[in-house]
Formats: structure tokens, sequence, C-alpha cells
């Protein structure tokens, strides 16, 4: 019952792996999503092998001192974004892309300026981690004629192994719920907003996971992550389905939503696994969508 009980075991990649293959069962979930799902994990994974494997680095590039979570905040200049294994993980994206059907246009695009200029896949990944950099992105997407979602999507996906990895190192054994101080409802490590929420199956409590690292916090039950909102009038719910133990949370006056499941609702045993449930629910995203309200970042976590 303790926190650190909770915070617990992280899953394998075998078990991930496992779990969103078990979601091609259900008929509501997109075979290609799903699988391009997995072959982005599988190309984030081995980032993050790479970079566990190689002797340790200073997280400060630049010859900054290292980060402190606890007296401020990851930036673009304390991760080590490596060109090389940018690269190559934008290949297995592209790959990913193709073989599930896809759009690559945009991609095919992005590839060329990339492979012109080695700095641009490090100012991309930088730029699409924190802030994000809009105006760099967007002058980018205008330069070769390329949606700036796509860039958005592509830089998360790239720069999402690099931070989570960097994250690690500098929390030691220590990552997981209750780290960091959260900057209203962003990750108060890296700064991204949430990818999901969970109430914990203990006592209910709201538990947002950082989209980009993965790092989880309390956050308060009625209040808006993106625009801190406590005025319950304008919280609201949408579901698919009164007996689905996922809906959505969404504000009106921002127009921002996050996605929650209730594991109090869930199978005694039953882990919730980030990556998944963003995989598992695009059917909710799409209702959020179609109801008016915006999904701000594209979900890009590593596991
Ligand atoms: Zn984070
Ligand atoms: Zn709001």
């Amino acid at each position: 019952m303790t926190e650190e009980t909770v915070a617990e075991s992280q899953p394998g990649l075998e078990e991930i792996l496992g779990c969103l293959e078990a979601l091609l069962e259900f008929p509501s979930v997109s075979e290609a999503y799903v699988r391009f799902r997995i072959d982005l994990l599988k190309g984030q994974r081995a980032v993050r092998e790479a970079l566990a494997a190689a002797p340790a680095s200073p997280t400060a590039p630049h010859g900054g001192s290292a980060v402190s979570p606890t007296t401020s905040m990851l930036g673009p200049e304390d991760v080590a974004f490596d060109a090389g294994l940018l690269r190559a993980l934008f290949e297995a994206i592209c790959a990913a892309a193709a073989a599930h059907g896809r759009r690559s246009g945009d991609l095919e695009a992005l590839g060329t300026a990339l492979k012109a200029d080695p700095d641009v896949i490090t100012g991309l990944a930088r730029a699409a981690a924190f802030g994000p950099d809009l105006p760099h992105l967007e002058a980018l997407a205008r330069q070769y004629g390329v949606a700036v979602d796509a860039v958005l999507f592509v830089g998360r996906a790239l720069a999402a192994p690099f931070v989570a990895e960097t994250v690690r190192r500098i929390t030691p054994g220590t990552a997981g719920p209750g780290r960091g101080t959260p900057l209203g409802g962003h990750c108060g490590i890296c700064g991204s907003p949430p990818s999901v929420a969970r109430l914990r199956r203990e006592d209910g409590k709201r538990l947002l996971t950082c989209g980009l690292c993965g790092t989880e916090w309390e956050f308060e039950r009625l209040a808006c992550p993106w625009c801190n909102s406590q005025d319950a009038a304008v919280l609201t719910i949408l579901r698919a389905d009164e007996a689905e133990p996922r809906w959505i949370e969404a504000c009106e006056r921002c127009r921002g939503y996050v996605k929650t499941v209730d594991e109090r609702r869930l199978p005694v045993g039953g882990v919730i696994i980030p990556v998944v449930e963003e995989t598992a629910t695009l059917h909710l995203d799409l209702l959020a969508e179609r109801e008016g309200y915006i999904r701000r970042l594209p979900y890009v976590l590593s596991g």
C-alpha cells in the first residue's frame, strides 16, 4: 500500500509488446495503428538501450552542471541528442510508416531535409521536445513543404527516448510517482503535458503520466491539467460507453482534455502501461475531437 509499492516494477519491453499485441483482438482498435506503435516503440527502445549501454556521459553537453530535478527542470541543453542515433530512429519511423500504411510524403520530404544538414535533426528533436518551439517547427515545415503536425510528431517521437534516458540517469532508482514538482498539470522534470491519467486503485487519487519522459505525478482530481481551472462548471466528461473504465475528462474553458483510466474498475492485478493506454484509446481521441476538444501534442511515449 505504500507509494513505493505502487511505483514498483516498470514493465519490460516484452511485456509491453505483449499488451500492445493483445489489443489486436479488439475490433475498436485499428490494426495498422497498433502495428505502427509497436514498430515505433521497438525503434525508440533500441535508442534507449544504446544510450544506456554507453559510458555515462554528462547530461549537459555544453558544459553546464548536472541537472537536479529538485531544483530545476530539464532544458534543451541538458539532453545530449546524438545525430547518428536520431537518424537511425528516423529511418525506423519511416519504415514503420511505410509498412503500416501511414502517409509518408511528409516523411520523405523531412528525410531530404535531415540528410542535407546533420544539425537539422538535432534541432528538430530539441525544438519538438521543449516548449515546443513552434516558430522553429513551423519554419522547418514551411521550408520543406511538410505539415507542421508531422514535424511535431516526428520531432517528439525522436526526442522521447533521449529525454526519458536522461531523466532515468538524473533520477536513478527514484523515477516514478511523486517525482519532480509539477508545474500545474505539466511534468515537473521535463515540462511536457500529460498523456494519460489514472485513478489509483488504492485511493482513487489521480496520477498523470508525462507524455514525453514517462514520469508520473499526483494532480488534483478536479482541475484541468492544461489551464489549471478548478471551476467544476467547465470540467466535463465524455464517454464512449458507460461500462468502460476509460473516458475523457475535458475542459470547456481551454478545450484541452486528458484520457483517464480508472484502475478500480479493472480486474485485480491489471497493470496500466501508459503507452498501451495511449494506443488502446485512440477512439476516445476521435470522440473528443468530434466534440471540438483539442489534442495539443501527439503521443510519443517510449515505454
Ligand atoms: Zn516529463
Ligand atoms: Zn482547461
